[in-house]
């Protein structure tokens, strides 16, 4: 089934502000109703003995139902119990024609739900907030000394400022949606991707046996979501399977100094540095190297480039000032067996210490503003008031 003949929609009546939940286990004295007739019925009766006593109370209440029409035979397919709830409290006349507009209809596991997301959009459209009043963007600094922030962190800054400050200071939280039908997310991919390699690093393993290894991987991580399509479980592990053989492959055989091993250091911007390497490793010839795993499809990094190189090299001085004199950065792709490159030099140094002085001026002065160019997708585009920037800019 494809994914547009899913109607996915839970709809929400608004009776007000007390909260009822359906659930079973809510109504487990079902009493003589022994038949499943009689113990929807009583259900049915519970609920409106329930609502009732919110109304005689004067408590509002809010009721959701999930409309997911798996058949696809309708775009929703409300359920009697809600159409008559709904009926009584309207008439049947005005049931008709405001039914489907009183009900609020959200998308399935959508974002709408998050109280994260709701916080946000309203932190952004400067509400006031108790009892935990928020102080107002350019009041603080956000750099207090305990607070460390990770490469990844950092490269979102400079990303946007904007995504930064919602997604690593406020901490929101998008809900991407699981959908069923994906056999696994690209960032439980990467995950296991990742865990294969740091494996690999502490009891290396030849060939045959790293391959056998990667495969009984995907398959238990498959016993956790069983997949709905088989034939797209087979292709997703082939795939997985390949990458780890071009993982194998294209490994140049450097000995390892670490694996995952995390580093905290501070900069003498006064940022303090939080991160987790892949691997850190010594050629033949003596240089060390830190090296960063990616297994997306594109290339997104520039040999050399220190803004495309950020998330390394801040790897690379966390190392060095623990004691490696790192003098590269190495990003290996581990689909296509790809490496690019980045040196770790003074100008590089120079470089970082200007990026991470550009960052504690952002975080002391609380400016946060929206990227002019949004790199891809990120999720936010209606609370970071990207899109009313763009409103009052068409309006002038
Ligand atoms: S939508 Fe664009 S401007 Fe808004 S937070 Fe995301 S990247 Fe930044």
């Amino acid at each position: 089934m494809s994914l547009n003949r899913k109607t996915k929609t839970v709809i929400t009546l608004l009776f007000a502000a007390l909260a009822i939940a359906m659930a079973t286990a809510a109504f487990a004295a079902d009493g003589g109703a022994l038949t499943a007739a009689g113990r929807i019925a009583a259900r049915k009766q519970q609920l409106r003995d329930l609502l009732g006593l919110a109304a005689s109370l004067g408590v509002p209440a809010r009721l959701s139902y999930s409309g997911y029409d798996l058949a696809g035979l309708k775009r929703q397919n409300p359920s009697s119990v809600l159409s008559e709830l709904f009926r009584k409290q309207q008439g049947a006349a005005g049931m008709a024609a405001q039914f489907e507009t009183t009900l609020r209809h959200v998308g399935f596991f959508a974002r709408d739900l998050s109280p994260d997301a709701a916080i946000g959009r309203a932190v952004c459209a400067g509400a006031e907030m108790e009892p935990c009043r928020p102080a107002p963007l350019g009041a603080q600094s956000w750099a207090a000394p305990e607070r460390a922030f990770s490469p990844t962190a950092i490269e979102t800054f400079f990303a946007c400022p904007m995504r930064f400050y919602l997604e690593k200071l406020l901490g929101i939280r998008l809900q991407s949606g699981d959908d069923p039908f994906v056999v696994i997310a690209a960032n439980d991919l990467g995950q296991l991707a990742h865990a294969q390699m740091a494996a690999q690093a502490r009891c290396p393993l030849g060939r045959a046996d790293f391959i056998a290894a990667a495969e009984k991987r995907f398959d238990d991580f498959l016993k956790s979501r069983p997949p709905l399509h088989p034939d797209a479980a087979v292709r997703e592990r082939q795939n997985f399977v390949q990458m780890m053989k071009n993982a194998f492959d294209g490994d140049p055989g450097n000995e390892v100094l670490s694996a995952e091993q995390s580093r905290t250091v501070r900069h003498p911007s006064g940022i303090l540095l939080q991160g987790t390497p892949d691997r850190v490793e010594r050629t033949p010839r003596g240089d060390y190297l830190v090296v960063d795993y990616k297994t997306g499809r594109q290339i997104t990094h520039r040999q050399d480039d220190i803004d495309s190189c950020l998330q390394a090299v801040l790897y690379a001085f966390l190392l060095e000032q623990s004691g490696v004199p790192v003098s590269r950065c190495e990003y290996r792709y581990l689909r296509s067996g790809k490496t690019v490159t980045c040196a770790y030099d003074g100008a590089v140094r120079n470089q970082l210490d200007a990026r991470l002085q550009q960052f504690r001026t952002a975080l002391d002065s609380a400016a946060f503003p929206c990227a002019e160019k949004c790199a891809g997708y990120c999720g936010f585009e209606s609370i970071c008031g990207r899109n009313k920037l763009a409103e009052e800019a068409a309006e002038e």
